[in-house]
């Protein structure tokens, strides 16, 4: 099975924030500043019946309370069990 882990990474000294999956080992560099980032949280918990999906910062939203990043298709946020609010507004 595939269970990449998103992680946010952080560059300490510029704040600048990024997405990526983290393999074992990787160094990960932002792109525009060239500083060491490193990562500050897991975007989404793991879960057996997700591990089929892979996901991606366009199937990502914050949360409005506490900002971490979350599943869109997550009702309750995981990390502060704030309601989200349907995607598409119903019928
Ligand atoms: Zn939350």
């Amino acid at each position: 099975m595939n269970q990449r882990q998103v992680y946010r990474l952080r560059a300490p000294a510029s704040g600048r924030e990024a997405m990526a999956p983290i393999e074992p080992g990787a160094v990960y560099v932002d792109r525009e500043t060239g500083e060491e980032m490193w990562p500050v949280t897991r975007t989404l918990p793991l879960a057996p019946s997700e591990s089929a999906l892979l996901r991606t910062p366009e199937d990502l939203r914050i949360c409005p309370r506490c900002e971490q990043l979350i599943g869109l298709d997550v009702s309750d946020c995981p990390y502060c069990g704030l309601r989200q609010p349907a995607l598409d507004g119903g019928s």
